[in-house]
């Protein structure tokens, strides 16, 4: 792979107090070793023995209830935050009718999935979750535990009515779009055959479980669950710990993404012996969790939420002028970089300097939690193995006060596997670096297929005018107008990331989406067409336009490998909008408030 061609140092080693080319050659090492031939197709989907997604472990009623043939205004697919907002946006803008239709047994997407001991939001809750002002709540904590983060969920669908004509535990199968009728005829897992003149997908990036494909996988004889799927029945406690039925057990955890730093701490307190088997090690900072202080609530005038949201982004995405409201460790590589703009004079930079300027702030930024790990863990050889050696964005950065501690304590190994991961599982044990370690179980913390947030790439057949397959549509890549819409699939519209703006905190990008696609069907309605799609021409200067600007993948495509760089092989542009998602909020609101909407709406 080339080289990232950065130009000549900003400052030398003497006055960093460290080697910018060594670090360099460190991260190029650990990405090498890491990287592997079969790349993204070294997972499998969990099935058979492992179909731990198939059953909903939560529900606590049957699926009995009469197919249902009726029609409504909008069907949402998907009641996570994005299905959820959607509803809510459109009852705002004075939608009546509206079904969301779900596969889980309640709202709350992947806050109803995962519950394992520990899950909580890694953004600042008072500006992850959504809605806050309008449901009239606020956390309790800065950083709200699952299960109150799925309540607040529900306290969304109650304040807009969306439990009403919800249909849980109901997976669409089909969407075919009915020319004369001017609807979508919508099957489901449960024989329903209902129409919709809207449909809205939101899947979530998040909803199928992946397991490592490692070598004698089908042989172990213990138990194994995924951590999106938390067997309490077989631990014992709930989402606080107390999982009193693993004093006599020794367990595997296989993974040390965001999900493993969470579930990690618990683990350690409860199970008899716990091995954490590591791959990559993740960069772990400092959380700061607190109560809400009433005094700060008092004091919160309408409007504040958007603004402390705006401000988060604004921030997170470097810039360095900008006020930090929320004031916790995601802002630390822009106020890195603020600072070292000082320390060069504040120079006005070309772009190359500027390149290295940002690096300089990350090598900081990482040496910062590279000494955290030595200034928690005892072991020497313990630390320096749960030291990350990539750039700080080259995967989720993750926060914890507890996850680096638990490896001071005698009944927690850390099973570092030098970046090649579990070697072999075989009917009792896992075996790396050529040792066996025998287990009871085997906790799989090795993420979720990516990718799927399209229904061209999900679960439905979905068939647009003339019978034509979303999936042909897509063949040559997406193709959409901001997104949402494409020609040929009238009043479809899907929310997620792909030729969209993005944003680390992904509830402020659903709500900025759900806001959008409300409006443009609220004008549909006002306009009296009632139909909304893409002209081919709108469309393709849309797929122009984001090939054409989309960032460069020449950073990520340097970083270890991970599911944000498929597994090392990222193509050379990702498919996003080039500026930051309040830039896409803005250029939404301007191409809804000039003659955007022409191309959208049928005459
Ligand atoms: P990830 O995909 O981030 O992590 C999977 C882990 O499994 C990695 O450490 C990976 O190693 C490891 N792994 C995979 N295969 C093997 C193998 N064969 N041997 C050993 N290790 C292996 O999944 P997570 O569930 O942790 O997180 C997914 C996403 O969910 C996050 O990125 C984040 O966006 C979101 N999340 C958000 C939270 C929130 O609070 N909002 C909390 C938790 C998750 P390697 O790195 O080498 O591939």
């Amino acid at each position: 792979m080339d080289d990232v061609d950065t130009g000549p140092e900003l400052l030398g080693p003497e006055e960093l107090g460290f080697d910018p080319q060594v670090l360099r050659d460190r991260y190029r090492a650990e990405r090498d070793r890491r990287l592997r031939p079969d790349g993204a197709t070294q997972y499998i989907a969990p099935t058979g023995d492992f179909g731990y997604y198939v059953d909903d472990p939560y529900v606590t009623t049957g699926r009995d209830r009469a197919p249902l043939t009726d029609d409504v205004d909008v069907l949402v697919v998907g009641a996570g935050f994005g299905g959820l907002l959607a509803g809510a946006r459109l009852r705002l803008a004075g939608v009546d009718s509206i079904r969301v239709v779900e596969k889980a047994g309640d709202v709350g997407g992947t806050w109803y999935w995962n519950r394992y001991p520990g899950v909580r939001c890694d953004i600042e809750s008072y500006i992850y979750l959504p809605l806050l002002e309008e449901v009239g709540s606020v956390p309790e904590e800065k950083y709200a535990r699952g299960d109150d983060i799925r309540k607040h969920a529900q306290a969304i669908a109650e304040t807009f009515g969306l439990y009403r004509d919800a249909c849980f535990q109901t997976e669409v199968t089909g969407m075919d779009w009915d020319e004369p009728a001017q609807r979508w005829r919508v099957t489901t897992d449960q024989g329903d055959a209902m129409t919709a003149r809207y449909v809205i997908f939101s899947a979530g990036p998040f909803s199928r479980p992946k397991l490592p494909g490692i070598p004698g996988i089908d042989d172990f004889r213990g138990h194994t669950f995924h951590t999106s799927r938390w067997d309490y029945a077989y631990t014992g406690g709930d989402q606080t710990g107390g999982m009193h039925r693993l004093a006599d057990k020794r367990v595997a955890v296989i993974g040390t993404g965001a999900t493993a730093i969470q579930c990690v701490p618990a683990l350690a307190q409860d199970a008899a012996h716990l091995y954490v088997f590591q791959r990559t090690p993740s960069a772990v900072d400092e959380r700061g969790n607190r109560p809400t202080d009433p005094d700060w609530l008092r004091s919160l005038e309408p409007g504040w939420h958007r603004a402390r949201r705006d401000n988060f982004l604004a921030v997170v995405d470097g810039q360095t002028t900008a006020d930090d409201s929320v004031v916790d460790r995601w802002a630390d590589p822009t106020r890195h970089l603020r600072d070292l703009l000082r320390e060069l004079g504040d120079p006005s930079l070309s772009e190359q300097q500027r390149f290295r300027a940002r690096e300089l702030a990350d090598f900081r930024k990482m040496n910062q939690i590279r000494d955290r790990v030595d200034a928690v863990v005892e072991d020497p050889d313990t630390a320096e193995a749960l030291k990350p050696w990539y750039r700080y964005d080259c995967k989720r950065p993750t926060f914890s006060d507890e996850y680096l501690p638990a490896f001071n304590r005698p009944n927690v190994s850390l099973v570092d596997t030098g970046g090649r991961g579990v070697e072999r599982i075989t009917e009792h044990s896992l075996v790396s670096g050529g040792t066996e370690y025998e287990v009871d179980c085997i906790i799989f913390a090795t993420g979720f297929e990516v990718g799927r947030t399209h229904p061209a790439f999900a679960g439905p057949r979905v068939h647009g005018r003339d019978g034509r397959p979303i999936a042909e549509h897509f063949r040559g890549g997406a193709r959409t107008l901001h997104g949402f819409t494409s020609h040929g699939f009238p009043n479809l519209f899907c929310m997620g990331p792909s030729q969209n703006g993005v944003a680390v905190n992904f509830a402020h990008v659903l709500d900025d989406q759900a806001a959008h696609i409300a409006e443009v069907i609220a004008a549909a309605e006002k306009h009296g067409s009632g139909c909304v799609e893409p002209t081919a021409e709108a469309e393709q200067a849309w797929v122009d336009r984001i090939r054409r600007e989309a960032p460069e993948m020449t950073v990520l495509a340097e970083c270890t490998p991970g599911y944000l760089n498929n597994e090392g092989r990222p193509p050379a542009r990702r498919e996003t909008y080039a500026g930051n998602a309040l830039d896409f909020a803005e250029l939404l609101r301007r191409w809804r408030a000039g003659d955007g909407l022409s191309d959208v709406l049928a005459d």
